[in-house]
């Protein structure tokens, strides 16, 4: 039998800039197309999967990890919408312990005891902040991811975080797959992205406009995909997932000079 390799992807971007949203729907839209999907929320908040399971908390790998028990595969891996395989890794205690170190030994324990990111067909680490901490890059660096994603509004502090990714990957010699903007409403959004997305050498993949039905299908435990499959958002994240399972040319970001990056949020 041949085994394919799972897609492997990380979303990038800023605290609070929809990375979740983005992965979880992303997530559903996948599996309503009848791929295999695990999502790995990498994020300390462990809020990567909520949407896909109803609103149910799950217990992180890293609070059994420091319960010291004996983790099973069904004490961390949940099935949630369609079939979408949920880990969360949790985090360390506020002001103790790395989170980057913490992700890579909790990803070697859900190895030995699941199959969940070896047999799938996409496998999306929800991966928390900007990537500066040596530690979050560490799933890049052991191959555990094979694409990167970077999520941004045309505002200038997402667009910062953003670069300093672009910064990160070039540093790692790792290319970047694409670029999303998830709208916060700043004027000429979509074409500050997209230039931003040109001017890296990327492409913009999507344009995420703001819906509060995101917001209100989360607040009641679901995406919008399963919660509201017919509206236009759901749409524009069923888009996003088929151009994310596509075959696309990737290359290593030339990360923008900070004059240039502030120069672009006035266009
Ligand atoms: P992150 O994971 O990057 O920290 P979240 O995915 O948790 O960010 O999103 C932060 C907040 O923004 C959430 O309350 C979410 O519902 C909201 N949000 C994200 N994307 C959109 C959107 N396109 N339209 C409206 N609200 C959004
Ligand atoms: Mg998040």
């Amino acid at each position: 039998m041949i085994h394919k390799i799972p897609k492997q992807i990380a979303i990038y971007g800023k605290g609070g800039i929809g990375k979740s949203s983005t992965a979880s729907n992303v997530a559903a839209a996948c599996a309503d197309e009848g791929h295999r999907v695990t999502i790995i929320g990498c994020d300390p908040k462990s809020d990567s999967s909520i949407t896909l399971l109803r609103g149910r908390r799950i217990p992180t790998i890293m609070d059994l990890m420091r319960e010291g028990m004996d983790i099973r595969e069904e004490d961390i891996v949940f099935s949630g919408y369609k079939g979408v395989r949920c880990v969360e890794i949790g985090g360390p205690e506020p002001g103790i312990g790395c989170a980057g170190r913490g992700i890579i030994v909790a990803i070697g324990i859900l190895r030995k005891i699941s199959r969940a990111i070896e047999d799938t067909d996409l496998v999306i680490y929800d991966v928390p902040g900007d990537i500066v901490c040596g530690g979050f890059v560490a799933p890049v660096k052991k191959g555990l991811v094979n694409e990167a994603y970077v999520l941004t509004s045309g505002e200038y502090m997402p667009l910062y975080a953003a670069n300093n990714i672009c910064k990160g990957l070039s540093r790692l010699e790792m290319t970047l797959n694409g670029v999303i903007c998830n709208s916060r409403g700043a004027p000429n959004e979509e074409t500050i992205v997209k230039e931003f997305a040109k001017e890296i050498g990327s492409q913009l993949l999507a344009f995420i406009p703001r819906d509060v039905l995101v917001q209100t299908c989360e607040r009641d435990g679901f995406s919008v995909i399963e919660k509201a499959p017919d509206s236009a958002i759901s749409g524009v994240y069923r888009k996003l997932a088929t151009s994310i399972m596509a075959e696309k040319k990737s290359r290593i970001p030339m990360p923008l000079d900070d004059v240039r990056l502030r120069e672009l949020t006035r266009i």
